[in-house]
C-alpha cells in the first residue's frame, strides 16, 4: 500500500539550481568554500566572489535553511554568520508581529462592539495605547457597565467583610 509522508518528518526545502553560480565555473577551487580546508585569505576571496555572483539572492535564501554543522561557505556567510543571520530574520518578524494590531484593536475597529452596542457618536471612546503608541477604539457604555460592576462587587465584598466582624465581635 502507498503512504503518504510521514507528517512528523519536516520536508526539506526545494534545492535551487545554483549551477550559474561563481563558486561552480571553471577556475574556482572548491575548496576555497569550505571553512576548515582553506585559508584566511582563501576564505575572504571566497566572499569576495559571492558577492559577485549571479545567484547570490537564491544561494542566501538556500543558505539559511542549513544546518549550522554544514561548513560551507554559501551567499558570503559562514556557519556563524548564517546562524546570526537567522536570528536578525526572528527579530524583525517578532517585531513585525508585535506592530500588526491586536486582534482586540481589530475587533474595536467594527461598527458595534461585541456586546452589541454601536461604536459611533458619543458612545465610541478613542484612547491611545500606552504601551504601542497607537489609538485604540473602545466602548463608553461597556466601560460604564464595567465600572458599575466593579462598584456593585466592591460594595458586595465591604458588606460581606463588615458582616464577618460583626460576627466575631
Ligand atoms: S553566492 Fe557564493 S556560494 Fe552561492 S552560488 Fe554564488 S559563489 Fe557559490
Ligand atoms: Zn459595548
Amino acid at each position: 500500500m502507498r503512504r503518504g509522508p510521514d507528517p512528523r518528518i519536516t520536508p526539506l526545502p526545494p534545492v535551487p539550481d545554483l549551477s550559474a553560480g561563481s563558486c561552480r565555473q571553471p577556475g574556482a577551487d572548491p575548496d576555497w568554500w569550505i571553512t576548515g580546508s582553506n585559508t584566511r585569505e582563501q576564505r575572504e576571496a571566497a566572499r569576495a566572489i559571492c558577492r559577485r555572483c549571479p545567484v547570490f539572492a537564491a544561494c542566501e535564501t538556500f543558505a539559511l535553511t542549513l544546518p549550522q554543522s554544514d561548513h560551507g561557505i554559501y551567499a558570503a556567510m559562514v556557519p556563524h554568520e548564517r546562524e546570526r543571520r537567522r536570528s536578525e530574520l526572528r527579530k524583525a518578524a517578532r517585531a513585525a508581529a508585535a506592530r500588526r494590531p491586536s486582534a482586540w484593536q481589530l475587533n474595536a475597529a467594527k461598527d458595534v462592539c461585541s456586546h452589541g452596542h454601536q461604536l459611533s457618536g458619543g458612545n465610541l471612546v478613542v484612547t491611545t495605547n500606552s504601551r504601542t503608541g497607537r489609538p485604540r477604539r473602545a466602548c463608553r457604555e461597556c466601560q460604564r457597565r464595567w465600572a458599575r460592576n466593579s462598584m456593585r462587587l466592591r460594595r458586595l465584598l465591604d458588606r460581606k467583610a463588615a458582616a464577618r466582624q460583626a460576627a466575631v465581635a
